[in-house]
């Protein structure tokens, strides 16, 4: 009693200005900064809302940020409230300054990471409004047909059969005029709905599997933990069946009236993969990536903020899928590289996850048959709880794994496809199996040479060689895009001489047409699933077996499940081990097992030929004896002792600029800074010209800081920013690696 009466006489927050924060890139512009809110506007003045502003003489978006009753400063006014509901709510814009701390970028960038592009003012997506139609609230479907005699009026009616609602112009195929004459004779009613632009395709349902021992163990434990911030690693090899053990705890999280969040790397984030959830949780399911248009991806974020769904699956930006009571999150093949933004704010989407599970009090899971280091460390210190699964589901064996070494087949003319390789490829042919093959390099020839002058084709741009695109007839450069038209003589000396060097998928897909001239062959690209839905059709026509071969870059590698593939051949396993990186053997070992992976996963057992130079090679000992220990144990020992994490932390520091001396010299000074700053322990290395030392125009110069503790580093590396380079025309990247 006493207590309502205290709260009614509190004064009531006056809401008279808004703390808003702009939308500028420019890291010096990075604060709030004060508004007055004219009377017509204080009801709809919320936090997290988004604001359009007067800044300078420029009119931009904003974020409100607090709001209060008085201000020190003389304040322009809002000039206008963008959203009906906020767009940020507490738990998101704790999680923008976590963000910001972690990443060393602008605020503004990060809310802006964490939200739909369709809500930026210049991006002007609208909801989709359709106009539907309802049978009259007093009508039963039959009392209505006994009321028209028209055949038409009938036909249109026959639609409410199974459903409740139907979309006009649906029912106007049948007949424009009966559904005039319903709605006239009020039959029907019109009304004018959100639709959603995106559509899980309807499938039938699907019941839960009976879980194998290790399925049931892992869910077991991750089931006791439900109401914990507790982390655990899925440790299971390809094929162990782990998407079943997903499904089963979102089954009881559902049950708890929770939420679920299941990230999957944009590639393997196929129709198959999305598939096997909306047959499980039918319409519970909001989808976020790539694929989608700026307009389904903002309905299908509302659908999560309206609580319309409780699973998002989706690639690295649904760890933001705007959930308020979330039971379970889930990363699966938690060793993706796709889960780190490459563009600023340079995020992990696990240190977001990590952070929701603890503001939800909700396991996290992270699933992968090759887990990084980094969590394999983290597990062995007790600090994720380990979770194996050895067996794959089904009692399925891991395939056999021959390795070819290349040299020998190349002094037999055997430079692309090996021996071994051909005759494996015919016998599965003959047996009426499927066969993958894996090149992950697209385009025709790498490489375009003139033998009479010794012309090379290069990107004016960037100091790599053109890659040639068979099928659109150009030059392409993979880094910048520059494209250009390629001509029968070369371009210096003006001879027929040029030659094709270096193998693409393009190529590979010619040589294969010509040697296998009856198998059905289809291949799988950036470049030949550009389309909408060619990436869904060529799953489901290899799958349904209308094509005996598919060859493809990495794409093909992850979360595909065809149980009539037998044989997966690699054909240059050595490529993705010379790429100059602390990371590329963790890498190389991961594509190559899950590639792997693909082969002989149901009944018939499968066999991996994988064709590289270097046999030796401990790494490719590691994959062929399906050995993740061995290499970690081996793979440990060299980061240890190169000062490369999990042992260290590391942040590249990249300087660029179109002005070469200028970003030299800022390189430099950074340099200087940073050493009389740093602890003793810190190393510094550099600064050097990057791998990419000149991307489209703009040199690069970087400097890596390896540290283990280092309280003030994070600080230095901020006043480096703000004050110490002050060369408006070089620019500094920060990008921590763990
Ligand atoms: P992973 O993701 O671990 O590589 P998947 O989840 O794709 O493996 O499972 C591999 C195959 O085994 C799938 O076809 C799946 O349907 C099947 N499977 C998984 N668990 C079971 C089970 N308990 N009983 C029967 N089949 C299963
Ligand atoms: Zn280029």
């Amino acid at each position: 009693m006493q207590l309502s009466f205290f709260c009614s006489i509190l004064p009531v927050v006056m809401k008279m200005y808004a703390d808003v924060l702009v939308e500028i890139r420019n890291k010096h512009v990075d604060k709030t900064f004060t508004y007055h809110i004219p009377k017509t506007l204080e009801e709809d003045a919320e936090v997290g809302k988004r604001v359009l502003v007067l800044f300078g003489s420029q009119q931009i978006e904003g974020y409100i940020l607090a709001l209060k009753n008085n201000s020190d400063v003389e304040a322009k006014d809002l000039l206008e409230i963008l959203d009906e509901e906020p767009v940020l709510n507490e738990e998101m814009l704790e999680l923008g300054k976590f963000l910001q701390e972690k990443t060393l970028s602008s605020l503004s960038n990060c809310y802006s990471a964490m939200l739909p592009k369709a809500l930026k003012a210049s991006k002007k997506t609208q909801i989709h409004k359709k106009e539907v139609l309802y049978l009259s609230l007093t009508e039963e479907l039959e009392e209505a047909l006994e009321k028209v005699t028209s055949a038409s009026q009938k036909d249109v009616l026959a639609l409410f059969e199974n459903e409740t609602r139907v979309l006009k112009t649906k029912a106007n195929k049948v007949s424009a005029s009966a559904v005039n004459t319903l709605i006239k004779n009020g039959i029907l009613n019109l009304e004018k709905e959100e639709v959603y632009r995106y559509q899980i395709k309807n499938q039938e349902r699907e019941s839960a599997k009976v879980l194998n021992e290790e399925q049931q163990s892992a869910k077991d434990k991750i089931i006791a933990s439900l109401q914990k911030s507790e982390i655990f690693l899925l440790h299971g090899v390809t094929g162990s069946g782990k998407t079943e053990v997903y499904l089963s705890v979102i089954e009881e999280v559902l049950k708890l009236g929770k939420e679920a969040i299941v990230l999957v790397p944009e590639i393997s984030l196929t129709p198959q993969f999305v598939g096997v959830f909306s047959k499980r949780f039918p319409n519970d399911i909001a989808v976020l990536h790539s694929h989608l248009s700026d307009g389904e991806k903002y309905d299908e974020w509302r659908k999560i903020l309206k609580g319309e769904v409780h699973i998002c699956i989706g690639a690295r930006s649904a760890s933001f899928a705007p959930f308020t009571n979330l039971g379970i999150i889930i990363m699966d093949e938690e060793h993706s590289e796709s889960y780190k933004q490459e563009s600023s704010p340079r995020y992990f989407a696990l240190d977001v996850l990590k952070k929701r599970s603890q503001t939800h009090h909700c396991p996290l899971v992270l699933g992968s048959a090759t887990p990084t280091l980094d969590s394999m460390a983290h597990a062995h210190k007790k600090l994720y709880t380990y979770l194996p699964m050895k067996k794959r589901a089904q009692n399925a064996v891991l395939p056999e794994c021959i390795l070819v070494d290349m040299a020998e087949e190349v002094k037999n003319r055997h430079p692309i496809i090996s021996r071994e390789l051909e005759c494996s490829i015919i016998e599965k042919l003959n047996q009426n199996e499927q066969i993958m093959l894996l090149l992950n390099r697209r385009g025709h020839s790498t490489t375009i040479t003139c033998s009479n002058c010794g012309f090379t084709y290069r990107c004016p741009h960037c100091e790599i060689s053109l890659t040639y695109h068979k099928s659109s007839k150009n030059l392409r450069c993979h880094y910048c895009g520059y494209t250009k038209y390629i001509d029968e003589y070369c371009p210096n000396c003006h001879e027929k001489s040029l030659n094709y060097y270096g193998l693409g998928t393009e190529k590979l897909e010619e040589y294969l047409e010509n040697i296998f001239p009856t198998a059905r062959i289809v291949r799988m690209d950036r470049d030949s699933t550009t389309n909408k839905g060619t990436l869904e059709k060529i799953t489901e026509d290899f799958l349904n077996h209308k094509y005996d071969i598919l060859l493809g870059t990495q794409m093909i590698s992850k979360g595909l499940d065809f149980p009539n593939v037998t044989l997966m051949g690699i054909l240059d396993a050595d490529a993705s081990l010379q790429i100059p990186d602390y990371k590329s053997n963790e890498r190389t070992f991961a594509l190559l097992s899950q590639a792997s992976g693909r082969a002989g996963r149901k009944e018939k057992k499968g066999m991996v030929i994988l064709q590289t130079f270097q046999p030796e090679n401990y790494i490719f000992q590691c994959v062929k004896e399906h050995s993740y220990f061995k290499f970690y144990k081996y793979e440990m020992n060299i980061r240890k002792t190169l000062k490369y994490p999990p042992f260290y932390y590391l942040v590249l520091l990249t300087f660029k600029s179109k002005d070469y001396t200028a970003v030299r010299k800022e390189a430099l000074k950074a340099k200087e800074f940073l050493e009389q700053n740093k602890d003793p322990e810190t190393i510094l290395l550099g600064p050097t010209t990057a791998n990419m030392f000149l991307v489209n125009g703009i040199y690069h110069f970087e400097i890596l800081i390896k540290y283990r503790f280092d309280d003030k580093l994070i600080n230095t590396i901020k006043e480096l920013d703000e004050f110490v380079l002050l060369n408006k025309k070089v620019t500094m990247d920060i990008d921590f690696h763990y």
